[in-house]
């Protein structure tokens, strides 16, 4: 029988860890799946383990020297000189032992979770291990070393002939992901993002738009710093479902860091946990409309593991399974197992608690200024 979602987990996508102090923490995974647990919202019989992705499954989207790289560099092979030249072994991708095994599990993962709902196992699958969109062709990136984004859109392709809609609401734009398919008019790159004015990598202007026969099939939706939910979403909204009437999918990829919250604390966006739960609830919609359910969601950013994370990725699970959406307290149990680990108080409830931080004196012009970009970056659809 089909079932409505799986889960991809394994305790070894724990292992892609830079460092006990790096921000990138896989514990995220633990404190979600915890959550949900205590929500008897998941079963023993959703969860399904990751498979690791095969060199020749890597080479779909990076450069047969890179991956050498990485494999040196996991049992400590390769120079700090050398490393850099390929991104890793620096303050923001630095080296680990393991790291090719770890981050080809992670990659594995999304595969799994593609063949699960390619496959007709399962209607909506879900690798909260994924996300990583900064990993380029030949070059490791922003906390992200390959890009499992990319291979697994180009095996989609390959294996399934599909249409790939992109979506990425990770506050951070998807650059890794948008360069792998600038040129490639089957496959529609959307990101919503903080403007890279200020905020790394600095890229996904509205104006890049693809190139070649890819023209008019990425977008870009950089929104201003302290944006804040209602205008955040009316962009996403808008924009998602232009973009998604216009290029028609077989098949949508969702990729769903959980760092735009006003807690986050690498990025400068205003949102709550509102719009964590409405950004799942449209890109299944949209699935559901154009593509016979097919979809896909993975994880990314999120660098707030404690008061941000677990709540946020709890709400694809359950917009997957159709649990209507939580309030009120969240399980006593799990505030209580975790709130001595955490360095802050933890939110014990799903909402956040109004005024969770002081008006934003230059609202207004905000939401003008993200309302402009909007007309701009849909421009193309628009004029017809
Ligand atoms: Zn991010």
């Amino acid at each position: 029988m089909k079932k409505t979602a799986s889960f991809i987990f394994s305790p070894e996508q724990l292992n892609y860890e830079f460092s006990e102090t790096h921000p990138f923490n896989q514990k995220r995974i633990i404190l979600t799946m915890d959550l949900l647990k205590e929500m008897h919202s998941i079963d023993p019989d959703d969860i399904v383990e990751p498979r690791t992705a095969t060199d020749e499954e890597l080479l779909l989207a990076h450069d047969a020297k890179y991956i050498e790289i990485v494999k040196k560099a996991s049992n400590g092979e390769v120079s700090e000189s050398i490393g850099s030249i390929y991104g890793i072994g620096t303050e923001d991708t630095p080296f680990f032992t393991g790291m090719h095994d770890a981050s080809a599990l992670l990659v594995g993962g999304t595969l799994s979770a593609i063949e699960e709902v390619m496959e007709g196992r399962s209607r909506y699958a879900l690798n909260l291990g994924g996300g990583l969109h900064h990993g380029f062709q030949g070059k490791a990136s922003g906390f992200c070393i390959y890009n499992d984004s990319s291979v697994a859109i180009k095996y989609l392709q390959k294996k399934y002939g599909a249409r790939v809609l992109y979506v990425d609401t990770d506050a951070h734009h998807g650059d890794g992901v948008q360069w792998t398919f600038y040129d490639d008019p089957d496959v529609c790159t959307f990101s919503i993002h903080e403007t890279g004015r200020y905020l790394f990598p600095g890229t996904g202007n509205v104006t890049e738009r693809g190139n070649g026969k890819g023209y008019g099939t990425s977008f870009n939706f950089p929104v201003d710093a302290f944006t804040e939910d209602d205008s955040f979403l009316h962009i996403y909204r808008t924009a998602l479902r232009e973009v998604a009437e216009y290029f028609k999918p077989d098949v949508i990829l969702t990729q769903n860091g959980a760092d735009a919250h006003y807690f986050d604390p690498l990025t400068h966006l205003y949102s709550t946990m509102k719009i964590y739960e409405e950004i799942p609830k449209l890109a299944k919609e949209i699935a559901e409309e154009y593509c016979d359910g097919r979809w896909i969601a993975i994880g990314g950013g999120g660098y707030d593991i404690w008061r941000v994370v677990p709540r946020a990725w709890s709400h694809l699970w359950l917009t997957m399974k159709s649990i209507p959406t939580p309030a009120g307290p969240l399980p006593e149990a799990w505030v209580k197992k975790w709130q001595t680990e955490s360095p802050f108080p933890l939110i014990e409830t799903w909402q956040d608690p109004p005024n969770l931080y002081e008006p934003v004196p230059r609202k207004k012009d905000i939401e003008e200024k993200n309302e402009q970009m909007l007309t701009r970056a849909l421009h193309v659809i628009r004029k017809g």
